[in-house]
């Protein structure tokens, strides 16, 4: 009965916009009992825009996002990609942004890198604090309250000060309330775990209707979140998209890995969702439970 089940399940899912890499994987979802999301391109779109731009005394805004968005240029995170296009719209038609030299990223903290002869530095306080760098009085001010109000917020530090605070608004997939308030009639308990900060995170969790919230994590900490759901005997889900998520995809009893998200995330995965509506993912369980329910 088992290989009929699964051809039947993955001919449904298919139908579903879900794709299962195996039997294993359907009889994981049948049995989860934790979902834990992904914030930053899982709950929310991931295509970010920069809305405030707080600068220094004495330091031009056109001067921070040339220099901010030259050394972003070079990644790959949602930030940088917001950070960039509106240092491109800043600088107007045909201005080239500079290039960058050393450039490095500290996955779940920032960039670094030589722009123009200066040292420029961007991303959370704690990339700051762990370099020695103070935040003034007025910047934190800026932070503080743009997280409140449910901004990601990026620190820009250049030649070793920090110049400037950036504000960036992320909307929430507009399935995904739908998606949580069915996974919590199926009994689910549901987490919010993310790099970004805690007020930003409560923020998006409260409006989806997430119930706990673990923010401020590093890559690594979302496995050793996962490990603790699953210590506490949780049979825990993980669903995300970025290649921060990929070990914590692995370490989860099933992995989902949204369909748009990176390689690294899509091959880590036991389970992708191929449609972009996050419903996909009370879907795979209602897959799960109704096929293996009949052999069982
Ligand atoms: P998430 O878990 O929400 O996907 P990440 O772990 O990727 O978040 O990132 C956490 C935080 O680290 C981001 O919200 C951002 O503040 C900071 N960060 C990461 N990469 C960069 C970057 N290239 N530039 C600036 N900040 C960054
Ligand atoms: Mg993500």
């Amino acid at each position: 009965a088992t290989p009929t089940a699964l051809m039947a399940a993955s001919g449904r899912g298919a139908q579903l916009g879900i794709f299962l890499k195996g039997y294993q994987a359907l009889e994981a979802t049948r049995t989860v009992d934790t979902v834990v999301f992904d914030k930053t391109g899982t709950v929310t779109t991931g295509s970010m825009t920069l809305g405030d731009v707080y600068c220094v005394a004495g330091v031009p805004r056109s001067e921070v996002l040339r220099l901010v968005g030259g050394l972003e240029h070079a990644s790959e995170h949602a930030v940088a990609a917001a950070i960039t296009s509106a240092a491109r719209a800043e600088l107007g038609e045909g201005a080239e942004l500079p290039a960058v030299e050393g450039f490095g990223n500290d996955p779940g903290l920032g960039a670094h890198g030589e722009v123009d002869g200066h040292h420029m530095l961007a991303g959370r306080v704690k990339l700051f604090t762990d370099n020695g760098i103070t935040v003034p009085e007025d910047v934190r001010r800026h932070h503080a309250e743009w997280q409140r109000s449910g901004r990601t917020t990026v620190l820009v530090a250049r030649d070793g000060v920090v110049v400037a605070v950036l504000g960036l608004a992320d909307a929430v997939k507009s399935s995904a309330p739908a998606a949580v308030a069915e996974l919590r009639r199926l009994g689910m308990r549901t987490v919010l775990l993310t790099g970004d900060n805690e007020a930003t995170a409560r923020s998006v969790a409260e409006e989806v209707g997430i119930g706990e919230v673990v923010a401020d994590v590093l890559p690594d900490q979302k496995v050793e979140a996962v490990e603790g759901l699953r210590a506490e005997g949780r049979r825990v889900a993980m669903v995300g998209d970025g290649v921060n998520d990929a070990p914590a995809l692995a370490t989860a009893e099933l992995g989902l890995a949204v369909g748009a998200g990176t390689d690294v995330a899509i091959s880590a995965a036991d389970l992708i969702l191929v449609r972009e509506e996050l419903t996909a993912v009370p879907d795979s369980v209602k897959l799960a439970r109704r096929t293996l329910g009949t052999i069982r």
